[in-house]
């Protein structure tokens, strides 16, 4: 049983003194990185004195300003984008429109030359109505002005149609005998 007992003890003990082995190199671990820690604060100049912090701070302010600067440069670009995509937007809506007045501008110029023709045929159809109206009513002043009259020639004795105009005159040639006659306006017969 001792034997036993003093086994156990033994294996206790070098639990014992390996935890704390185990212990001592962790210490000696964080010992390092303090000291690393420490090492690197002397090492860096920056922080170290006053005026590093000073200057420091100026970097690291100058950082923020240059991150501002980037955000605003982002904000500037993305603004600058939204709107080279904003007029390429309206040039082809532009283009677009421009098309459609294109399309609607030959569209509108054609219904103008199918009007102007139209207008054309009215015109033409009034002037032939007009100049066959003009026609009749020269026709007719014409028949009136010229209503023929018929007289006898004396010398041939052949029915002789005259005009009015020639009824005022006071002698005709006879167109049948070539005879000169005097109008007696007793004589005429409508
Ligand atoms: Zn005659």
């Amino acid at each position: 049983m001792t034997d036993k007992k003093d086994a156990a003890r033994a294996r206790l003990e070098e639990k014992r003194i390996a935890k704390e082995k185990k212990e001592q190199e962790r210490d000696a671990r964080l010992d390092k990185l303090e000291q690393a820690v420490e090492h690197l604060t002397v090492a860096l100049p920056l922080g170290a004195t006053p005026q590093g912090g000073t200057e420091l701070r100026r970097l690291e302010a100058l950082v923020s300003q240059l991150e501002e600067t980037i955000a605003e440069k982002d904000e500037a670009l993305v603004g600058a984008l939204a709107e080279v995509k904003q007029s390429a937007d309206a040039m082809a809506q532009t283009n677009a429109k421009a098309d459609k007045f294109e399309k609607e501008n030959a569209a509108l110029r054609g219904r103008v030359a199918e009007l102007e023709s139209e207008l054309a045929a009215k015109q033409a159809e009034l002037e032939d109505t007009y100049s066959t109206a003009d026609k009749h009513a020269e026709e007719n002043s014409a028949d009136e002005t010229e209503d023929l009259f018929v007289v006898e020639c004396p010398a041939c004795e052949k029915e002789i149609p005259v005009t009015e105009s020639e009824l005022e005159q006071e002698a005709i040639r006879c167109p049948e005998c070539g005879e000169e006659m005097e109008l007696d306006l007793d004589d005429v017969e409508e």
